[in-house]
């Protein structure tokens, strides 16, 4: 499962710590007199740091300019250790490979962190790409692993972030003093500053109409402070998270997880889509695993009721879409029965998921009309299907929650009068990394997904539009894996 892989888990670590050092008015060392070197020296001295630059020469086309607009001191040997002491940080950049890795063995202990260009290997730390809007910085890092990438999205960023939000951000920093002197409870704040920056007022500053700006949000506080501290009434988002794929979410579903101030999210769920929420939202799992209900259903209700009586935004995420076998409807339900507003946003279903990533279409104008979407996940018992709807011909049948019970639930298409030969695929952890697919017949599959040891969660696709992913089979994170030296997955084809 992509939950508990660990590959996965060490390939979204990183060991750089991200921060921005305060460097006005600190000591630093560039190492080197070309335009790599004058690059460095330039991001120094705009932060305001006293840099001292060491090469025998500088490259004159390089320094000239920056030379005109900010000082700094050139020093016409290598430094010492003895120089650095004191600085806040060292970079080298000779241009030399060789003497750069001489300079790195000779200043490594001085205690300062040293960046050797090119050389992530040498370096203690490594400079972002920058999107520079200033007060307002995007540091993009991919761990040294390809700078130019980097840069790409650096650039990506810069269409997407107007140029006027540099003010923006420096408006904030002006009147913050003012907010917080008139609201004291973090929520308000945080309301406020929502509303504003999302509203007239920013637009104002925008349009760099500030003067009305700061009209604007003198009204609203007094407003803001005349509603007192007040908790407003929460709210409740259920939210679908689609199969498992963060890039398969809906930017509505990623708008409503970057304003919760509470998420409840249960096992499906992945967390690398829980790490998409709003960073200070407190995190709830309320469990389900077929049997092991970390919270019983009632209770999950309950708990949203009480949460948005507090006055908080609660996102409850659900695999999939909510709305189904999600039972996101019983737990709106309650919100209802107290008043409380809900919102639903849809999400991609496991089905509909499984079936665009194993290229197998749910309805094809030579194969199927129809598709039924049906649990095999029955109370305790024999399987309580409607046999006759699902042994329609011209249809597709998508099993959720079969895997279980797949023996018995195959078993039973045939003794109801299905053709034993009549095309099943299962498909596991469907579109994700971990995807695997068998493919079989009503009269084999089960055994098929034994051999293959699937864990869960499947997809059973039964119809001869199966037949179709041997012309459309396009997603082989098999092959990806074997490329990145991982062995397949047994059984996976
Ligand atoms: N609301 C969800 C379904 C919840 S029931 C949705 O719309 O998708 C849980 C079942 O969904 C699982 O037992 C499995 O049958 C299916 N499922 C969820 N994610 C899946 C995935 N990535 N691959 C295959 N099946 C999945």
């Amino acid at each position: 499962m992509s939950d508990d892989d660990p590959d996965e888990a060490a390939a979204a670590t990183t060991p750089y710590l991200p921060l921005f050092l305060r460097a006005t008015g600190r000591k630093a060392a560039v190492v080197g007199g070309g335009l790599v070197a004058a690059r460095r020296v330039e991001t120094l001295a705009r932060a305001g740091a006293l840099v001292s630059v060491y090469a025998p020469r500088l490259d004159e086309e390089e320094f000239a300019l920056l030379r005109e607009r900010f000082a700094f001191a050139h020093v016409e040997r290598e430094p010492t250790r003895a120089d650095l002491a004191g600085c806040l940080v060292c970079y080298v950049a000779t241009g030399d490979p060789a003497a750069d890795e001489r300079l790195h063995a000779a200043l490594a202990d001085a205690g300062v962190p040293i960046s050797v260009a090119d050389r992530p290997d040498l370096s203690d730390f490594i400079s972002p790409s920058i999107l520079d809007r200033a007060p307002l910085v995007v540091a993009v890092s991919t761990g040294g692993a390809s700078p130019l990438l980097g840069r790409m999205l650096r650039a990506r960023l810069e269409t997407l972030i107007p140029a006027a939000y540099g003010r923006l951000a420096a408006f904030v920093g002006r009147t913050r003093a003012l907010v917080n002197a008139r609201l004291h409870s973090p929520t308000a704040r945080r309301r406020f500053w929502e509303r504003a920056l999302d509203g007239p007022i920013a637009e104002l500053v925008l349009a760099r109409n500030e003067l009305a700006a700061e009209a604007a949000l003198a009204a609203a506080l007094d407003r803001a402070a005349e509603r007192g501290e007040r908790p407003p009434l929460g709210e409740v988002y259920l939210v679908g998270a689609g199969p498992g794929d963060a890039d398969l979410l809906t930017f509505r579903a990623l708008r409503l997880m970057q304003k919760a101030d509470v998420v409840l999210y249960d096992r499906l769920v992945d967390p690398s889509i829980v790490d998409l929420a709003r960073r200070e939202a407190e995190r709830i799992y309320v469990g389900k695993r077929r049997a092991d209900h970390a919270l019983p259903q009632e209770e999950i209700s309950d708990l949203l009721v009480r949460l948005a009586r507090e006055g908080k935004r609660v996102l409850r995420l659900k695999g999939g879409d909510p709305f189904i076998f999600g039972r996101g409807g019983e737990e709106i339900e309650r919100l209802a029965e107290h008043g409380i507003p809900f919102q639903v946003c849809p999400g991609v279903t496991a089905a509909s998921a499984c079936a665009a990533y194993a290229g197998i279409p749910l309805t094809h104008r030579d194969h199927a009309q129809a598709c039924v979407f049906v649990t095999g996940h029955g109370r305790d018992g024999p399987l309580d299907l409607d046999w006759e709807t699902l042994l329609r011909p011209n249809q597709t049948v998508a099993v959720y929650m079969g895997l279980d019970r797949l023996e018995e639930l195959t078993q039973a298409f045939v003794a109801h009068g299905a053709d034993p030969a009549l095309p099943a695929a299962i498909i596991d952890n469907g579109a994700r990394v971990n995807q695997r697919v068998v493919v079989g017949s009503l009269a084999d599959i089960a055994a098929k997904a034994r051999a293959a040891k699937l864990r869960g969660p499947t997809i059973v696709i039964v119809g001869t539009v199966v037949s179709l992913r041997d012309k459309l089979n396009w997603y082989a994170p098999e092959r990806a894996a074997q490329r990145s030296g991982k062995p397949p997955p047994e059984g996976a084809q």
